[in-house]
């Protein structure tokens, strides 16, 4: 028998749902499993599985909240100027996370090249359309940021024509900086790996008036570093939305110094002749990651880390007693902050390579990804993508692998 959510949510699928959205349907209970009127993936022929390993983007990143999809929905049946949604979610995402300014991106990557451009054309229309073409146009051309940051998504960056230059450390970054210098780029996962910390780092930037940029793309939870970057003085940072904030996957998010922000906003849709035409956010995205950063910043975070602890240490227990297999559980300081578990063998007691696990693990039913795909003989498992319930099946499957390879 249907049960009344389940019916209303059956009904706030059909095409026609008008009357329904008006809060009935609205819940903070976030139900995951989608309406089943037609199972496409099925239709398709397309494996779906849990997702023990993380927000991959090849797995397709998180699951949106029933808020966020009500909020698509919504969205869906109604025309809006997209620049006055801009503005307006802008303004409300910006008092959210206490930032002078906010614009809502296709995605991390995305927010980089807007930020980007943003600095090298300034409100100048004539340069908007210039890039990604620099030489002979009077604008900067160089970005700098730390060889330990090396990362491939600073192509982003070289989209609009600027090119990187490398540096170790303080001596060569003051040594590096000169009058082609558009901005200093900075990858908050690798603080640590960088001579160059993150406030030495934006101080670099204050003494020689260049705008800095911080990469916090994996970087919720914890929910305050929303906050903390633009507050240390970073002047432009900026977030994946499908990630931990489980807002669209194809959404992300710029915050910053209001000027920088407007500058940004000229390379975007509707703007036709710009770099970020090609990196459109329609208004179900942009509205979805506003609900969706609502709906993060209101959750119970202690509460939902324990339980992310529990769910580690439920499969933890089911495994690190079998004989070769040994467990470990630690939170990475920066970036999928989250509480991780590395499961280990020795395959010399269990028949099973990093490769054929994982293959063991997907092949099952239900198919299950865990991470970790190094040339040692050990994965690693996270819960946060996770709908509660799922550790269960996870811990008896990774039992059963490991088990059925003992010799
Ligand atoms: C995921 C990620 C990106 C890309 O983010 P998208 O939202 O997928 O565009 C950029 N930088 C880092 C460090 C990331 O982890």
């Amino acid at each position: 028998m249907l049960s009344r959510r389940k019916l209303l949510r059956n009904l706030s699928s059909l095409p026609l749902v008008g009357g329904l959205l008006g809060g009935h349907v609205a819940s903070a209970t976030p139900t995951l499993t989608a309406p089943l009127r037609r199972d496409y993936f099925k239709e398709l022929g397309i494996r779906t599985f849990i997702n023990a390993a993380g927000t991959y983007t090849s797995m397709t990143g998180s699951l949106m909240p029933e808020e966020v999809m009500e909020s698509i929905l919504y969205a869906s049946n109604e025309f809006v100027t997209l620049d006055e949604l801009q503005d307006k979610v802008g303004e409300r995402i910006a008092a959210m996370v206490k930032s002078e300014s906010a614009t809502v991106t296709t995605g991390a990557a995305s927010a980089i090249t807007f930020g980007t451009a943003g600095v090298l054309a300034g409100m100048d229309e004539e340069r908007v359309i210039q890039i990604p073409h620099l030489e002979g146009t009077g604008m900067k051309s160089e970005v700098i940021m730390q060889n330990a940051h090396k990362i491939g998504y600073a192509h982003a960056i070289r989209n609009t024509g600027a090119h990187i230059v490398y540096v170790d450390t303080q001596k060569e970054l003051e040594e590096a900086i000169n009058e082609k210098t558009a901005m200093l780029f900075f990858l908050n996962a690798n603080n640590q790996q960088g001579e160059i910390k993150h406030k030495a780092w934006v101080e670099a930037g204050k003494k020689y008036g260049i705008p800095t940029m911080n990469d916090c793309a994996a970087d919720v939870p914890p929910v305050e570093n929303l906050w903390k970057y633009t507050q240390m003085g970073f002047d432009l940072v900026c977030f994946s939305g499908g990630k931990g904030i489980r807002g669209p996957q194809s959404a992300g998010l710029l915050l910053g110094r209001k000027d920088l922000i407007a500058a940004a906003r000229m390379h975007a849709p509707p703007r036709g002749n710009t770099v970020g035409r090609s990196m459109k956010v329609n208004k179900e995205e942009i509205l979805g990651m506003m609900v969706a950063l609502e709906t993060y910043l209101a959750k119970d975070h202690e509460a939902e880390w324990k339980m992310w602890e529990q769910q580690i240490a439920h499969i933890a227990d089911l495994v690190k007693d079998i004989d070769g297999v040994t467990t470990e559980t630690f939170v990475p300081d920066l970036a999928n902050h989250v509480p991780t578990l590395k499961v280990a063998w020795n395959d010399k007691k269990i028949k099973h390579d990093n490769d054929s696990l994982h293959e063991a693990m997907r092949s099952g039913h239900p198919s299950i990804e865990v991470a970790g795909w190094g040339s040692n003989p050990e994965i690693q498992i996270t819960t946060w993508m996770l709908i509660p319930g799922q550790e269960r099946a996870v811990a008896n499957r990774l039992r059963e692998v490991l088990m059925s390879a003992s010799v």
